[in-house]
Formats: C-alpha cells, sequence, structure tokens
C-alpha cells in the first residue's frame, strides 16, 4: 500500500489523513503534542454557526484513531527528510512520553494521585495540570503523558497503576519511514501579547487573551463556562474586545490581517451576550473583515445584539478604581471616547508555529517574508511547494479560517494521492 506522511494533526491535516486512508493510502499522521487536534480542539463554539468546535472535530479524531489506514505519531517531530518525489525517505523523532502506550487505558487514576499542579498550556494558563496528564478529556490517543520536567518522583502513579503503564525510564526514538509524498500542515501559534506592552498583558489580571477567553467560556474548561474576572472572581459588567492585537500593526513588522479575529471577536461577544445579557461588550476595532460565506450576515446579527462596534483603537489599558480605562479615538465620529470596563479581551493575531523555520530547511521548501510556508501560486496552485511531492495545507500557509483550512487538507491530500499512485 502506498503511503503518505501528514505533518501537523490540526483540522487541516486531520483533514488530509481521513481523505487518504480513504482512498487506501495508509498515512503517518505526524503530531508533535500529545493529542492530535491542534488549536480547533481548544475553541469554545466555531463561526459562522456557533457549532460546538469539539463536537465538529472530536468525530473525526475518533475516526482517525479507529482508521486501519492512519498511525498516529504523536510527541513526534520529523528529523530530516531525503529523496524525492514517489520515494521520500522520511526520519521521525519520538520523544519519551514515560508511559507505555500499549498498556495505558486512560483511565486517569494516576492523574488523581498525583499531587504537582502546573500551568495548563491547554487551557492558556487558566486552571492547573498534573505532572501526570491528559491534554484534555477527548485526547487522542487517550493516554496520559508524564511530565518529568515537573514530576517529583513521588512514585505515587507508579504504585496506584494496576497496569504499570507508567515508566520510570524512556528514550528518544527514531522512526525511519517511506513516503510517495508530504502534506505539511503544521498550523500557527497566536501572537505574544507581552509584545504589546501598553496593553498590560500578564501586568494586570483582567487583560486576557482571546485564546483564554475561548478556555474561559467553554463549559468544559477551567471555570466551567463562567466568564469571571482573574483579579476577583466577580462576574465583569462590562468587557471590551480589542482587535488586531499583532494584526496590521508596522510598528511590529506585522502588515497582514491574521483574518479570523474580527469573526472570533464577534463570536465571543455574542455568547457574552447571550450568557449575561446584562453585560455591556464593546469591540475596539479598525475595520471589520466579514469576508466569508454568511460572515456579513453575522456580522449583522452582531450589531442586532447590543453588541457595541467602535471604530478606534485603544493607545493603551489604563487602571482606575479595581476598573479597566480604554481611551480610544473613535475615527467615526472624531471624539475621544473613555470607556471603563471589568475585562479586556486581546484578539491576539495569528503567526507561524514554533519550528515552521526548521521545518522549511529539513523539507527544503520556502517560507514568505511573514514566515509562513510559501506556494507555487496562491490562485492556482495554492498547496503546491516548489519541491514536487511536498504539499501545504491551513494555517500553515497565512492565517485560514476553519473552512479554508478544510478544503486545503483537502486539496493537500489529492495532489499528495495522485503522487501516491504514480509511486505504486
Ligand atoms: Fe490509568 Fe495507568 Fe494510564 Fe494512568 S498510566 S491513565 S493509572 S492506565
Ligand atoms: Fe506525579 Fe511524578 Fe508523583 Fe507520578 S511520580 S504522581 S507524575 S509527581
Amino acid at each position: 500500500m502506498a503511503e503518505v506522511v501528514v505533518i501537523g494533526a490540526g483540522v487541516a491535516g486531520i483533514q488530509a489523513a481521513l481523505d487518504l486512508a480513504d482512498h487506501d493510502v495508509h498515512v503517518h499522521l505526524v503530531e508533535r503534542e500529545p493529542t492530535i487536534g491542534g488549536h480547533m480542539a481548544q475553541l469554545d463554539k466555531t463561526f459562522p454557526t456557533n457549532d460546538c468546535s469539539m463536537c465538529i472535530l472530536s468525530p473525526k479524531m475518533v475516526e482517525v484513531a479507529r482508521h486501519p489506514n492512519i498511525t498516529i505519531h504523536t510527541c513526534t517531530e520529523v528529523e530530516s527528510v531525503a529523496g524525492e518525489v514517489g520515494h521520500f525517505q522520511v526520519r521521525l523523532k519520538k520523544h519519551p512520553r514515560f508511559i507505555d502506550e500499549e498498556e495505558c487505558n486512560g483511565c486517569g487514576d494516576c492523574i488523581q494521585i498525583c499531587p504537582v499542579e502546573v500551568y495548563n498550556r491547554f487551557d492558556a494558563g487558566i486552571g492547573v495540570r498534573k505532572a501526570i496528564y491528559k491534554p484534555h478529556p477527548q485526547a487522542i490517543p487517550d493516554i496520559v503523558i508524564k511530565d518529568n520536567e515537573h514530576c517529583i518522583e513521588c512514585g505515587l502513579c507508579y504504585d496506584v497503576c494496576g497496569r504499570d503503564a507508567v515508566l520510570r525510564e524512556d528514550h528518544e526514538k527514531e522512526i525511519d519511514l517511506s513516503a510517495a509524498s508530504i502534506v505539511v500542515a503544521t498550523g500557527y501559534r497566536t501572537f505574544d501579547a507581552r509584545n504589546k506592552p501598553q496593553l498590560r498583558y500578564l501586568a494586570v489580571p483582567d487583560v486576557i487573551t482571546s485564546l483564554e477567553f475561548e478556555r474561559m467560556i467553554n463549559a468544559s474548561g477551567p471555570t466551567g463556562g463562567r466568564i469571571g474576572r482573574l483579579s476577583n472572581g466577580g462576574t465583569p459588567r462590562a468587557i471590551a474586545f480589542v482587535q488586531c492585537v499583532g494584526s496590521r500593526d508596522m510598528s511590529l513588522h506585522r502588515p497582514y490581517c491574521s483574518g479570523v479575529c474580527c469573526m472570533y471577536a464577534m463570536k465571543n461577544a455574542m455568547l457574552v451576550r447571550e450568557k449575561y445579557p446584562d453585560t455591556d461588550v464593546i469591540i475596539f476595532y479598525n475595520d471589520i473583515r466579514a469576508y466569508g460565506k454568511g460572515y456579513e450576515e453575522y456580522y449583522e446579527r452582531a450589531k442586532g445584539m447590543g453588541i457595541r462596534f467602535i471604530r478606534g483603537l485603544p493607545g493603551e489599558v489604563m487602571e482606575e478604581n479595581e476598573c479597566l480605562v480604554m481611551v480610544a479615538e473613535n475615527t467615526e465620529t472624531g471624539e475621544v471616547e473613555r470607556h471603563h470596563v471589568d475585562l479586556v479581551v486581546l484578539s491576539v493575531g495569528l503567526e507561524p508555529a514554533d519550528g515552521a523555520d526548521a521545518i522549511a530547511e529539513r523539507l527544503g521548501i520556502p517560507r514568505g517574508e511573514n514566515g509562513f510556508y510559501s506556494v507555487d501560486d496562491e490562485k492556482i496552485g495554492p498547496v503546491l511547494t516548489p519541491r514536487p511531492g511536498i504539499y501545504v495545507a491551513g494555517t500553515a500557509t497565512a492565517p485560514r479560517d476553519i473552512p479554508d483550512s478544510v478544503a486545503m487538507g483537502e486539496a493537500a491530500a489529492m495532489r499528495a494521492y495522485i503522487d501516491a499512485i504514480r509511486a505504486n
């Protein structure tokens, strides 16, 4: 059976893997995190339908896990790629999980007993996880990982596990694969808002990022879906969303629009108004970019729900009597406005994933001036790289929403499939 390597198991990579596997190609789905799913697993709802994100993604993750033609390699990175289309040799490096993956059944007894609590990256820093943990309840594979950086070797998890699945020793492993073609879907990371210190992220507890807000409003997130101020736990009476944080900002050498922030901010603002109808919600924006199918209608719906849109970005976030003060010039009225709010949500932009540069080097594919992978031709070859047999999909190429990422995953899968058939 022909083989293809898909690097990155967010929604674009998952879609590519499923399409290939359904056409009798064996897929090696490589993901450096301990679970597949990518950022979409962290989101609460999706625009413009406000469907639950995991309700869409989780069945696909389960399908990947059950598919006989897909091998999942988590905690794994691509170390090198040699050869050419039809005959690539791919070397993977699998990092130690300190868990026997065959024996662990994900029961969670070890998590219960572990005494160490640390920063929880999946919950964007809101809430904690244990030193032995499952990234989230619907993780695939449905097993735990031991974080040796924080483990204090108390021994409790070894004793409690009835299957002897917790390992005291584990090592990096090399895995060598052959592949007819490769799909790169390594996704994005969000802009680090500390790079705009005037917005006071991490300096003031009630300034959070949009990803943290997604976790906060999620019913299975660390607050059970309750929106609260991190300073005092109170329910905010007014919330401000600030757009274009790390996007369209020449002072940061980031000229591009992140494409999704206007829409996700509207979505989150709507969820606030539905859940807390008395909460005042303001979106401070540059321009509203509602370009996709149904998106303009979504914008109209948001306005109809009483969300206030102010065209103008606050220069800084100030504190006054336990409130946050946002001062912005409303460019529609020319007035300088002052607004007191209890919570500020920064709509952080998208940038290339950590390690995108190393992957580009190992695969011999170029990146554009903003660091995303470049393609042959945005209009007629949006998934083609200059290296035959290597295709790119999703936000690895530029900021994109979920439907576009899925469509690119499908397109890249079809190209990879053609190579696989020719090589067979
Ligand atoms: Fe359960 Fe053992 Fe796996 Fe922990 S390591 S989830 S106790 S089977
Ligand atoms: Fe937690 Fe480490 Fe103790 Fe296991 S040995 S329970 S991971 S602190």
